[in-house]
C-alpha cells in the first residue's frame, strides 16, 4: 500500500505540479536560495500572492550574497504588501547569518537551519526537504488536511499531529523527498481544499477514507479565536499633505502609519485635551468601520476626520506629502487604507 500511494501521488505530480517561479533554477544554490525566499514568504500567505512579490524581490536580490547586503529598509520596500515584516527582517539576518557563519550557504543541517531567524520545525523540514532532498516533509495546513482526511483521522484525538507524522512517515518515498513533499503540499493545495474538495480528480480517491464515508470534516475543534480589537483612525488631509504617525511599537516603529488610539480610551479626553492636537472644529467621526486582518485579529476602525489641524504638540505626529507616499514605508493598514482613498473607494481627501 505505501508504495502505491508514494507512487500514486508522484504520478500525479509529474503530471500536473505548477510552474512555480522558485520551482524554475539554475544550479543547486539557486534552487536553495529560492527554496529559502519562497519558504519565507509563503508563511502565511498563498501562493498566487507570493508570485509577484517573489518575481520582485529575486530582480532586486538574486542570490544570498546580494540579499546579505542589503538594507532593512529596501527589503522592507519589496516586502510591503505582504504583510507580517518580522519574516522580511528575519530573511535578511538569516541571509547575513549565512554569509558570516557558513560562508554564503545555507546548511544541510535540520539543528543548525533551526538556530537561523524566523525558522522554526515546519520551515527547515520544508527546506531540508524541497531544496536539499533529504528525508523530511514539512506538515503545513494542506498535507495534515489532504493525510487526515485520507486516513479519516479527525483532529480531535489526542495523537492527532503524531498519527500524522506517522502515516507520513509509512507511505512517503524512500528516495524522491523534495518532489513527495512538494507533491503532498501541491495536491492539498489543489484537490484537497478546505470547501469541496475536487475527490473526483484526486488521485487518491480510491485509498480515501473521507470519500468512502463521505465525511470531510476533520477539524472537531482547534478554530482559531479570532481576537476583535477596535480603534480609531485620525485622519488629516490638508496642503498635499497626509498626517501621520511614528509609533513607538517595535513591530511598527520602521514604518509610517497613519495615526492609529485605542477605540476604548475617551478619544477626546486622552488624547487631544492633553493637546497634543490643536484642530479647528469638531473631528467627524465616520459611522461605519475600516476593517483590516492580522492573523487572527480583527481590526474594527473607525475613521475620524479632522478640518484642519492649527497646530501639533507631540513630535510623534508628522506629515508626508501626497507625492511621497508612494515611496515611504508605511505599514499594512496603513497602505491597505491610503490605496482605498487613491481609488476612491472611500472618499475622505
Ligand atoms: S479523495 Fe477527496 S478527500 Fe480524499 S484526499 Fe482526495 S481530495 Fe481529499
Amino acid at each position: 500500500m505505501k508504495n502505491v500511494l508514494s507512487n500514486k501521488i508522484l504520478a500525479w505530480y509529474d503530471n500536473h505540479q505548477r510552474d512555480l517561479p522558485w520551482r524554475r533554477y539554475r544550479g543547486f544554490q539557486d534552487r536553495i536560495y529560492k527554496v529559502l525566499v519562497s519558504e519565507f514568504m509563503l508563511q502565511q500567505t498563498q501562493v498566487k500572492t507570493v508570485i509577484p512579490f517573489f518575481n520582485k524581490f529575486l530582480k532586486a536580490f538574486p542570490n544570498l550574497k546580494k540579499l546579505s547586503k542589503a538594507k532593512l529598509e529596501k527589503v522592507y520596500k519589496l516586502w510591503q504588501g505582504l504583510g507580517y515584516y518580522s519574516r522580511a527582517k528575519n530573511l535578511l539576518n538569516t541571509a547575513k547569518l549565512a554569509q558570516s557563519k557558513y560562508k554564503g550557504k545555507l546548511p544541510a543541517d535540520f539543528e543548525t537551519l533551526k538556530s537561523f531567524p524566523g525558522i522554526g520545525d515546519y520551515t527547515a523540514s520544508a527546506i531540508m526537504a524541497i531544496a536539499f532532498n533529504k528525508d523530511f516533509i514539512g506538515i503545513d495546513g494542506n498535507v495534515e488536511r489532504l493525510v487526515a482526511r485520507l486516513f479519516g483521522y479527525k483532529n480531535n484525538k489526542k495523537n492527532f499531529k503524531n498519527s500524522i507524522f506517522l502515516k507520513l512517515q509509512e507511505i512517503k518515498s524512500q528516495n524522491k523527498f523534495s518532489e513527495f513533499a512538494q507533491a503532498l503540499m501541491e495536491i492539498g493545495a489543489l484537490i484537497c481544499s478546505p470547501k469541496n474538495p475536487k475527490c473526483n480528480v484526486c488521485p487518491l480517491n480510491k485509498n480515501c477514507i473521507s470519500f468512502k464515508r463521505k465525511d470531510f470534516d476533520y477539524k472537531i475543534f482547534n478554530k482559531k479565536k479570532v481576537n476583535i480589537k477596535k480603534y480609531y483612525l485620525l485622519y488629516a488631509s490638508e496642503n498635499n499633505k497626509i498626517l501621520f504617525f511614528k509609533n513607538k511599537k517595535k513591530l511598527l516603529q520602521d514604518f509610517a502609519n497613519l495615526p492609529l488610539i485605542d477605540y476604548k480610551k475617551d478619544l477626546f479626553d486622552m488624547n487631544f485635551k492633553k493637546n497634543r492636537l490643536h484642530f479647528e472644529g469638531e473631528p467627524k467621526i465616520i459611522g461605519r468601520n475600516f476593517v483590516h486582518n492580522i492573523s487572527n485579529i480583527k481590526m474594527l476602525i473607525k475613521i475620524v476626520l479632522f478640518k484642519r489641524i492649527v497646530k501639533i504638540n507631540d513630535n510623534q505626529f508628522y506629515w508626508i506629502n501626497y507625492n511621497k507616499i508612494d515611496s515611504s514605508l508605511l505599514s499594512s493598514f496603513s497602505k491597505k487604507f491610503i490605496e482605498l482613498v487613491k481609488t476612491k473607494k472611500i472618499k475622505y481627501v
